[in-house]
């Protein structure tokens, strides 16, 4: 670096002709080095902030085995599967959700839950008596005394296959229709 030589240089900042002074000058004036210095700044910044942006897009799957409960589209991330296929199976039963104000959230261990023992899902939805007239339903024991299973397998039956409960007063009714369809 000298302050005796002059070289004739184009700001990198304005584009303007200039004298520099030193080797290392590249812009015309203060002005001009310290624009092109903030230009820099928030060129690096919004870089630094797509990266982000990109790092949260693709957060690993890792991530999400951790967290206690999903939202929907966690849980479509996490198990490979659309969110449209989620909210059929939550129709059908096969997953819980809770409502966090607008938002549904899953339970890890009831995914998991889905895995370990599938049958242990017990379906949210619950089945209203304008749906499934008590008329055409059995109560618990005489499902018992007509086929002769116990009351333990009974309810194992009733959970495999989703079988819509209606409790009414001290007793609990199934769908006739369904109940012969399986145990005649
Ligand atoms: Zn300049």
């Amino acid at each position: 670096m000298s302050s005796h030589i002059q070289i004739n240089r184009i700001c990198q900042h304005c584009g303007k002709e200039f004298i520099a002074r030193t080797t290392t000058t590249s812009y015309c004036s203060h002005k001009c080095n310290s624009s092109a210095y903030k230009a820099k700044t928030r060129k690096a910044k919004i870089e630094k902030s797509n990266e982000q942006v990109q790092l949260v897009k693709s957060k690993p799957v890792e991530d999400l085995k951790f967290k206690a409960f999903l939202s929907i589209a966690d849980t479509s991330k996490l198990l490979g599967i659309s969110r449209r296929t989620i909210y059929r199976m939550i129709e059908r039963g096969e997953m819980i959700i809770a409502k966090a104000g607008r938002r549904s959230i899953l339970r890890r261990s009831d995914i998991d839950n889905l895995f370990d023992n599938p049958t242990t899902i017990i379906p949210k939805i619950k089945y209203t008596q304008t749906e499934y007239d008590i008329s055409d339903c059995y109560n618990m024991q005489e499902i018992q005394d007509k086929f002769g299973v116990s009351g333990k397998a009974l309810y194992g039956i009733i959970k495999r296959n989703n079988i819509p409960k209606l409790p009414k007063g001290k007793f609990v009714y199934v769908p006739k229709v369904m109940i012969d369809k399986i145990l005649n």
